[in-house]
């Protein structure tokens, strides 16, 4: 394939990828050795917590010839998610209130991004095969030992942040990112952003456990997305007073970032709130049934995590939430057939409120 079909190709995945509802596609190779290097530093840290997962692929996550053998080329796109009308600091500073991270209040995104991703892939075969060129190609949204915010900053669609989130200086960091590896050689776009963080360290410093143990590096252990989601035990004692009322997630470090002024409303009908869990209230949440959990986050990434740790972390944020009689009584009728998981965190809760006690905002790192 001569080099000007390749960037008549290239020029042509931008037009379809924009058709397609992607906000930004940019291409990368996979020389990705120095990010391998420093996850490899991170994981011998320790700071993956339970996420053996993030190791379990070694050189696969910064090989991707070695996941997807003849790949070449990475293609990354960001689609952004922000809901349109949201309020994250009313809800966050409203301590009745449950506060779910902002990419978790409408459907899943998986499904849609994989539907994408693979339209596009289709339509790059098609192209490919009327000019009898091999091409083939997988699509990767989070689902796979994929070094995404790596291959998206090498593709152009911003700087990895001191939060470690990709940060785009148009759009801030509210978006989902997908991949497609491909075997083709097209021209690769160069880094258009430099690293704009400068002097700032707002995220370093507003999070509520202190979970960055520097610029650029997460120790997940301490991190509210880790510890309500991912973690499947009880949640250490010195986090749930900090954890406040988030109960899925986490976006304080993205909240605080002035990038995200520049954040545009997703369009996407998926993304937006379903069952007002944008805006919940906390006993209201926690008075659901297993059977209204399983329906209300149907097709929500919330679902994951399951009924028993929602109510886990619901327990930890009533703890945290106005005291008052009709809290208590609640906490006190979810005793009778608590797991011995929920149960736990609920009696920290009681222990607090009848003691009066009121959650402080935040933690120090020892
Ligand atoms: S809050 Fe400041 S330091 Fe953190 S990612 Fe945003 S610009 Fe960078």
């Amino acid at each position: 394939m001569t080099e000007t079909s390749l960037a008549a190709l290239a020029g042509q995945i931008r037009i379809w990828g924009r058709e397609l509802g992607f906000q930004q596609i940019g291409i990368t190779d996979c020389q990705l050795e120095e990010h391998g290097e420093r996850l490899r530093a991170w994981l011998a840290a320790g700071y993956n917590g339970d996420m053996e997962w993030m190791g379990a692929h070694g050189e696969k996550r910064w090989r991707p010839d070695l996941l997807q053998p003849g790949t070449l080329r990475a293609i990354s796109v960001r689609l952004d998610y922000l809901p349109p009308d949201t309020e994250p600091v009313r809800v966050l500073k409203d301590a009745d209130k449950a506060y779910v991270s902002r990419y978790a209040n409408g459907r899943d995104y998986h499904k849609l991004i994989r539907k994408r991703l693979a339209q596009l892939a289709q339509k790059i075969d098609a192209w490919c095969d009327e000019r009898g060129i091999e091409s083939s190609g997988r699509a990767f949204t989070d689902s796979a030992p994929v070094m995404e915010r790596a291959l998206a900053e090498k593709a152009g669609l911003g700087w990895i942040g001191k939060n470690c989130m990709v940060i785009n200086s148009g759009a801030g960091s509210w978006f989902f990112l997908g991949e497609i590896y491909t075997n083709l050689a097209l021209p690769v776009d160069r880094p258009q952003e430099i690293n704009q963080c400068g002097d700032c360290s707002a995220c370093l410093k507003v999070c509520p456990t202190d979970a960055f143990v520097g610029p650029y590096q997460l120790d997940a252990r301490r991190c509210i997305s880790y510890l309500t989601i991912e973690n499947k035990g009880p949640i250490p004692e010195q986090f749930r007073e900090p954890m406040g009322n988030r109960v899925f997630g986490c976006d304080d470090c993205q909240i605080i970032c002035p990038w995200n002024r520049f954040a545009k409303p997703t369009a996407e009908k998926d993304f937006h709130p379903r069952h007002g869990l944008d805006d919940g209230e906390l006993l209201a949440l926690f008075g659901w049934t297993e059977q209204e959990f399983l329906d209300r986050t149907a097709g929500s990434a919330i679902r994951r995590i399951g009924y028993e740790r929602w109510r886990r972390n619901l327990a930890v944020a009533l703890g945290n939430s106005t005291p008052g009689p009709e809290v208590i009584a609640a906490l006190e009728n979810a005793l009778v057939d608590a797991t011995p998981l929920v149960a736990e965190h609920i009696e920290w809760s009681l222990g607090r409120l009848r003691s009066g006690r009121r959650r402080k905002r935040k933690i120090r790192r020892a």
